[in-house]
């Protein structure tokens, strides 16, 4: 799926979970979720994420796209530095987001590998990356953070 999508249903989430629980700042929560959403991408070179922060850009060049980075295994290990230093919120909030996106590209036909490299098995979906059916995902998820937010 497009960075936007994965951005639009990272903040959808978020504002979904937000009234049922408590966390030290709204806004900093949905801005962590979103960051969060973006991540695994930073497998893939012409990613939102690498375009925003060259920095990862040098993980392309050593992990396929939608492998290791798109597996359960990183936000594992997200949350075990931030449970580390003691940072418990920023990283659920990463992770949160982190796991819509891997959700959302498995609602896609290349799928997702949650356990690569141990399994070889796929969440699959519907959704090719970047059609018009894409699109009108976009659209409908913008449309549900629009009613969050004025309802
Ligand atoms: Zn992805």
């Amino acid at each position: 799926m497009l960075g936007r999508t994965h951005l639009a249903i990272g903040i959808l989430c978020a504002l979904l979970v937000l009234p049922f629980i408590s966390v030290p700042s709204k806004l900093l929560f949905v801005i962590l979720v979103a960051f969060g959403a973006l991540l695994p991408d930073v497998d893939h070179e012409k990613s939102k994420i690498n375009r925003l922060c060259p920095v990862t850009k040098i993980i392309p060049v050593f992990f396929k796209h939608r492998g290791f980075f798109h597996s359960l295994f990183v936000p594992a290990l997200i949350y075990g530095v931030f449970w580390y230093f003691n940072e418990q919120f920023v990283g659920l909030s990463l992770v949160f987001g982190y796991l819509t996106h891997l959700v959302s590209d498995g609602m896609t036909r290349m799928g997702v590998n949650f356990l690569h490299p141990l399994s070889n098995w796929q969440m699959r979906g519907p959704f090719e990356t970047g059609t018009f059916a894409e699109t009108l995902l976009f659209v409908g998820v913008i449309a549900g953070i629009v009613v969050k937010l004025v309802f």
